[in-house]
């Protein structure tokens, strides 16, 4: 182990990592993984309460995901998706298209690609419907769409994009939803609907140079899993239909299912127009990762509508969307994916989180009602809370501390949250919530 460590620090460039901090903190050598549980290379055990950075939804070492993979290996395991396609691809295309609404997929590597094709999207069909100068972009205070360039200048999270201020595009951060910030007395919806007006102001005066809003739907993740009335997606809507700009669902940590629907946006209350019951928030263009392949291989999709695909059919070269990237539409991938969709479908995963959902909000009511907690919250299969006397250190300390006692979780700023796979158990979250309690309990944490 010691070893493994020493080798990483010399070999591996660790990401979002002050590599020297790992003089002091050397990261976990794991071996191996089972369901939600991580195995060092001594055999220590730790809760994987964070889905590997969101994107593990079934366990580690899942057998069907497995044999999925497996079967595809035998077949093919890749081939470029420009001038060749495969049954998997299709087949995947076909069912996230009835799942969200949106006719056509795009594939990319990442998260942050998902999001780059997104945006070269909105701009290339305002482009192709002769309004090119409808090219800029606008997103929430405090948001996070990935860190290559494009998508940092969209993303409104200093500590990783201040440096990079030079490089980036210049857009414009609208007003948070986020609850916490709702004056004493308003609730939650009328600060969601008080911080759309302030969109609506915005619209109002630059829609003829907007392509696109972005916006990750109920929960922004890397703010610290700040959390927002739905009410404000469904108003978000409306008021992109009234200015015509495209709105671009960013549910590449909160879709498949982790905010309790398979796609954050479906909580969004319908739209007062059309008189049925029926009528989805639908954005114009919904991004997809992490979760897709249940946590086992990079990629990520990006759909659209018929009326955006449209726009690009035509008999000139330039008109077409020409974006690649070497591993679109990987075949592996997309196997995981699809046993990702077959297990949500047989074993009725959403209707079992709901369930489950209630049972860990119990199993964490200690904590919720802990006088160092402020701000519980929790959202289908996100719980989060704030620390309000967290002091310099606080995140390595609890960081440190809870792996100590076999649970791997990693707070943002003051926030401490969890995100388990769904094959966690009621036993395991009561570890953790013990675990958080004796963190809680040390005032030098
Ligand atoms: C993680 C994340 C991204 C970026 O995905 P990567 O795969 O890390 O590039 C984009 N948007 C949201 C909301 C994310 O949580």
């Amino acid at each position: 182990m010691d070893d493994l460590l020493s080798r990483t620090r010399a070999a591996v460039w660790h990401p979002c990592t002050q590599m020297k901090q790992l003089e002091a903190a050397p990261p976990l050598a794991i071996a191996r993984g089972e369901g939600a549980w991580l195995i060092d290379t001594d055999g220590r055990r730790y809760l994987d309460a964070i889905s590997s950075w969101w994107v593990n939804l079934f366990g580690h070492c899942n057998p069907r995901i497995n044999a999925a993979i497996t079967d595809q290996l035998g077949k093919i395991e890749h081939v470029m998706l420009a001038g060749a396609t495969h049954a998997p691809v299709v087949e995947l295309s076909e069912r996230l298209a009835k799942l969200t609404g949106l006719g056509h997929a795009f594939y990319g590597s990442d998260g942050a690609s998902a999001t780059e094709i997104a945006l070269k999207m909105s701009a290339h069909f305002w482009r192709n419907s002769g309004r090119p100068e409808k090219n800029g972009f606008i997103s929430l205070k405090n948001g996070y769409h990935g860190e290559t360039v494009g998508a940092l200048s969209v993303t409104d999270i200093p500590l990783f994009k201040s440096t990079y201020a030079p490089l980036l595009r210049h857009t414009v951060q609208v007003p948070t939803p986020d609850a916490r910030l709702a004056e004493p007395g308003e609730s939650a919806k009328a600060y969601a609907l008080r911080c759309a007006d302030a969109l609506e102001a915005h619209l109002a005066e630059h829609a003829a140079t907007i392509a696109a809003f972005i916006v990750e739907p109920l929960v922004q993740g890397a703010a610290g899993m700040a959390m927002y009335h739905p009410a404000y997606l469904t108003r978000v809507r409306e008021l992109c239909n009234r200015y015509g700009v495209h709105l671009i669902a960013d549910e590449i940590a909160v879709g498949f299912g982790r905010t309790g629907t398979m796609f954050a946006c479906e909580q969004a209350p319908p739209l007062p127009l059309a008189g049925s019951d029926f009528n989805p928030v639908r954005p114009d263009f919904i991004c997809l990762s992490k979760g897709i392949t249940g946590g086992y291989l990079a990629l990520s999709a990006v759909l659209t509508t018929d009326d955006i695909y449209a726009a690009f059919y035509g008999t000139a070269t330039a008109r077409g969307f020409l974006h690649s990237h070497s591993y679109t539409g990987n075949p592996l991938a997309c196997r995981a994916a699809l046993a990702v969709l077959d297990i949500f479908e047989h074993d009725n995963v959403i209707a079992a989180n709901r369930v489950r959902a209630i049972e860990f909000t119990r199993i964490l009511s200690e904590v919720a009602a802990h006088t160092r907690v402020h701000h519980f919250r929790s959202r289908g299969m996100i719980w989060a809370f704030d620390v309000a006397d967290a002091s310099p250190g606080f995140v390595s300390r609890f960081h440190q501390a809870m792996l100590a006692q076999g649970v791997f979780i990693r707070p943002i700023g003051n926030t401490v949250y969890a995100m388990p796979p769904y094959v966690t158990s009621a036993d395991d979250m009561r570890g953790l919530a013990d675990a958080v309690l004796v963190c809680l309990d040390n005032p030098e944490i």
